[in-house]
């Protein structure tokens, strides 16, 4: 016996920026609907980046629909910047935000959707989700990796580089992660080497809207096909400014290829891989993933939705297998503009869908 938490039109599962936008125009329609969010307080997956990330070093935030972001100083943290605004955001349009609740299933139960959250269950007859990435932080496996003494840290585990003083390390990574996090730690540590699996490719010149819905446009192609997306970032390639132009010269980011297995101390090539003909190695302390994040859907495992692609096919961000369930922050809108316009025409298409709400407004 499952307890009835509510009953709604529409649940949307996430509060990051694609949550929230969904949400905003889901109350400019009069939609009745809630937001479940695991966090403990506003602020999405921005909640929980470390420390040191500040304002400056951020790509750029685009605000949400109906109240500009005032930039914040550069030296601001981008963990409390953001999430205030969000804070703020909130209040403003009187979001139906409920936290903290982890919604741990969806399920199909004739024209409506359970979800199951631990008090109970919702019940809705469309959902929007908005998940992110943050949760699911994704390690490569390497052969010999689990009898590395060192220390294993992922990106998402990062809390500034502090702690790298006087070690060796090793960053895995082709983004923009792994180059941030390189250059922040390289003058504390002792040794760092760059590891990647493809020859980065640098972008020189500035960040066009044309290039930028170039790029969309080739993630948005896979997830239409049902493949698994590559993040935006991953095929804008990494921005040569400055500061990366100064850690190439000094080698800071000096790019080896993968090596060829994890040994207890450190990690080597066989020989030929390094690049220089000799079998290398390479004593480490501690080698930090910066290998990113897949998309946090298991919760959505019981509705089958995935294609044989491995991906779950999306039409703009509906589901092609179930058109009362929409994506929104899914691969062609995983940033922060490409999240506002999901959310809504995610809402778009499900008010017309479900004939809920006004289809006049917004
Ligand atoms: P999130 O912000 O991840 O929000 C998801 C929410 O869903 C979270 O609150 C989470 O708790 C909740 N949730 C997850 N699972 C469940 C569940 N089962 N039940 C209940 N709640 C759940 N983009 C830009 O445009 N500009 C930038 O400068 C930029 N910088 C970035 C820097 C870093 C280091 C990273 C990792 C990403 C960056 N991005 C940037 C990408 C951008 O952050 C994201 O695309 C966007 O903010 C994601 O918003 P979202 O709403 O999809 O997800």
């Amino acid at each position: 016996d499952v307890t009835d938490v509510g009953v709604t039109d529409v649940v949307v599962i996430g509060a990051g920026q694609a949550g929230l936008s969904a949400s905003y125009f889901l109350r400019r329609r009069g939609v009745d609907h809630v937001v479940l969010d695991a966090n403990d307080a506003p602020g999405g997956a921005w909640l929980h980046r470390w420390p040191s990330l500040r304002m400056r070093t951020v790509h750029g935030i685009h605000e949400l629909p109906g109240m500009p972001f005032e930039q914040p100083a550069p030296d601001e943290r981008a963990n409390e910047a953001i999430p205030s605004y969000f804070a703020r955001y909130e209040a403003l349009h009187d979001l139906p935000v409920v936290r903290p609740v982890n919604v741990t299933r969806v399920r199909d139960d004739g024209p409506l959707l359970k979800v199951e959250i631990s008090a109970g269950v919702w019940t809705a007859r469309g959902l929007i989700n908005a998940t992110g990435t943050w949760r699911r932080p994704f390690w490569p496996h390497y052969p010999g990796q689990e009898t590395f003494q060192g220390r294993q840290l992922h990106t998402a585990d990062y809390q500034g580089p502090e702690a790298f003083a006087g070690k060796r390390v090793v960053v895995v990574g082709g983004g923009a992660s792994a180059t941030q996090l390189l250059m922040e730690l390289a003058p504390f540590a002792a040794e760092t080497r760059w590891v990647t699996r493809h020859e980065p490719v640098w972008r020189e010149g500035p960040f066009t809207e044309d290039y930028g819905r170039w790029v969309v446009g080739l993630v948005e192609e896979r997830v239409r096909a049902g493949l698994i997306p590559r993040s935006v970032v991953s095929v804008t390639g990494l921005a040569l400014t400055e500061e990366t132009r100064a850690a190439i010269e000094s080698g800071v980011l000096r790019r080896r290829p993968i090596f060829s297995r994890i040994t207890p101390s450190g990690v080597e090539w066989d020989s030929g891989a390094s690049g220089t003909g000799e079998p290398e190695r390479f004593d480490a302390d501690v080698i930090l993933w910066a290998t990113g994040f897949r998309h946090d859907l298991d919760h959505l495992a019981p509705l089958r939705l995935r294609g044989p692609g491995g991906g779950i096919q999306v039409d703009g961000t509906r589901v092609v297998a179930d058109p009362r369930i929409h994506l929104v922050g899914y691969g062609p809108s995983a940033s922060t503009i490409g999240a506002n316009r999901a959310g809504r025409s995610a809402v778009r298409e499900l008010v017309g869908y479900l004939e809920i709400g006004s289809l006049a407004a917004a």
